[in-house]
């Protein structure tokens, strides 16, 4: 880096301790450095020093009471990072690592992405460091009641829009749009991923796994000619991202192997039992080791991190930041594996997308390979604003249609940048362009 280094120390300077914003702003900036030598006016203009800096950060307290009527206080985040192309969008993660530094990540890569998707939607991200893990639901109930008591200030329709990540999903997000339309007295689409008989669209659900294994078929065809039908997939994690692309992968024709949770992973040689997982994750809560009970030629190892050792065609990390480190990626290389897509957001360590990017294999970071359940929430926004409800069929053909651009978009940018395949580089210079553009058509604000 050169033209941008003073960006990134400044940067450093200013978000001590912010380990994994430094990581996201640097991959960003560090593809975006030919973008600057070609476009002077915008180092001129400080769209560089305005784009990594969030326009707004919100943190509050979240105060609930336990079953035990113990007093909790967790800490609520929202960061509204940019809002150039559109209000606001952005998941809220409840997880005990939420931190600023986390949020502050995501919302930076929630901005490319959601530029990528061609809708009209901003970047943010929000959540809190509560543990959902081992609460009852009426303490579920009580946090997610509190926590929007508070968030119910910040956002609008117009304004700014959240939606699930890890640990907020249909459920929490129910608790959450009780609470502010009985204080706002206000019926909008204010978050999404609502059920459906109260404004939720089809699809949502399965939006980010089915889209992410669209971009990876459209990527494996044009990149190697090859597709998920008759390949090994291994997939990390069991949750919403996990579990729907599994199903995609599977009725495109692939074999997937292996999921896992935070505590460990499941190797089932004849290819996952999707039902299982779904009832043991979707319908109990419960724990993956579970599913050997069921199938007791699978394999359940304590651990996470092992999954990346077992042998197959396809990766997709689809749990959390920094899962797939460096000795994970050579692990995967040496046993054949010729493409990686990230459903997760930035799953893999800087040190693992070099080995990915040396070795030439297919691989999809994240901004562009899990666009599709913002996206898709961006139709959610829609159907709102219209007041109707399109069908299954129609929100996944325009899913499709989304991935696929969003592959070609980030393709040939990559290649107007000199950089064919890199879709590292290709998915942040194409999803900068339109921010950036915007911003300076907007002047200094
Ligand atoms: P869920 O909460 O539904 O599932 C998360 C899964 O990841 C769980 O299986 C969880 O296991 C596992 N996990 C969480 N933390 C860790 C960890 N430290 N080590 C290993 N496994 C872990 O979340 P989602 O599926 O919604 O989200 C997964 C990823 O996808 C996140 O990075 C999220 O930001 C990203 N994403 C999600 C989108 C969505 O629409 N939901 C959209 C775009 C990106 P356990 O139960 O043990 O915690």
């Amino acid at each position: 880096m050169k033209i941008l280094s003073p960006v990134m120390d400044e940067v450093i300077a200013r978000n001590p301790n912010e380990p994994e914003f430094h990581q996201a702003v640097r991959e960003v900036l560090e593809t975006l450095e030919p973008v600057a030598e070609k476009n002077p006016q915008w180092v001129e203009h400080g769209i560089f020093d305005r784009i990594v800096e969030p326009e707004r950060q919100i943190m509050f307290r979240v105060s609930w009471v336990d079953d035990q009527g113990k007093v909790r206080v967790n800490r609520g985040f929202r960061v509204q990072f940019n809002s150039a192309i559109g209000p606001y969008k952005g998941g809220l993660r409840l997880h005990p690592s939420v931190n600023l530094g986390i949020i502050k990540f995501l919302g930076f890569e929630q901005t490319f992405k959601n530029s990528l998707t061609g809708l009209p939607m901003g970047g943010g991200k929000g959540g809190s460091d509560f543990n959902p893990k081992g609460k009852s639901e009426g303490e579920i109930m009580r946090f997610c009641q509190s926590f929007m008591l508070e968030l119910q200030r910040h956002i609008g329709e117009n304004t700014d829009v959240p939606a699930g990540d890890i640990g907020v999903g249909a459920r929490e997000i129910g608790y959450m749009y009780g609470m502010y339309r009985k204080v706002r007295n206000d019926f909008t689409g204010v978050l999404t991923g609502k059920g459906l008989t109260w404004g939720g669209s089809l699809a949502r659900t399965q939006a980010t796994g089915y889209g992410l294994c669209y971009f990876m078929d459209e990527a494996m065809t044009h990149i190697v000619g090859k597709s998920f039908s008759g390949s090994t997939v291994v997939i990390s994690g069991s949750g919403n991202v996990a579990i729907y692309a599994t199903e995609k992968a599977q009725q495109l024709g692939a074999k997937v192997v292996a999921l896992s949770d935070s505590n460990g992973y499941i190797y089932d040689a004849d290819g996952i039992k999707l039902d299982t997982v779904k009832r043991i994750k979707e319908v109990e809560r419960g724990r993956i080791k579970e599913y050997v009970k069921d199938h007791p030629n699978a394999i359940y190892t304590e651990g996470c991190a092992g999954i990346w050792n077992i042998k197959c065609d396809i990766a997709l990390p689809c749990a959390t930041q920094n899962e797939l480190n460096g000795d994970a990626a050579k692990a995967l290389l040496a046993n054949g594996c010729w493409a990686v897509g990230e459903g997760a957001n930035m799953p893999s360590t800087p040190e693992a997308v070099e080995a990915f990017l040396q070795a030439g294999i297919v691989f999809a970071p994240a901004k562009a390979a899990n666009a599709g359940g913002v996206a898709t929430s961006g139709l959610e926004m829609c159907q709102n604003s219209e007041r109707r409800s399109w069908t299954f069929e129609e929100v996944d053909g325009m899913l499709k249609n989304i991935m696929v651009n969003i592959y070609k978009n980030a393709s040939a940018a990559a290649e107007e940048y000199g950089e064919k395949n890199n879709l590292v580089a290709g998915a942040n210079i194409a999803g900068f362009l339109k921010v950036a553009t915007a911003m300076d058509a907007q002047g200094i604000v």
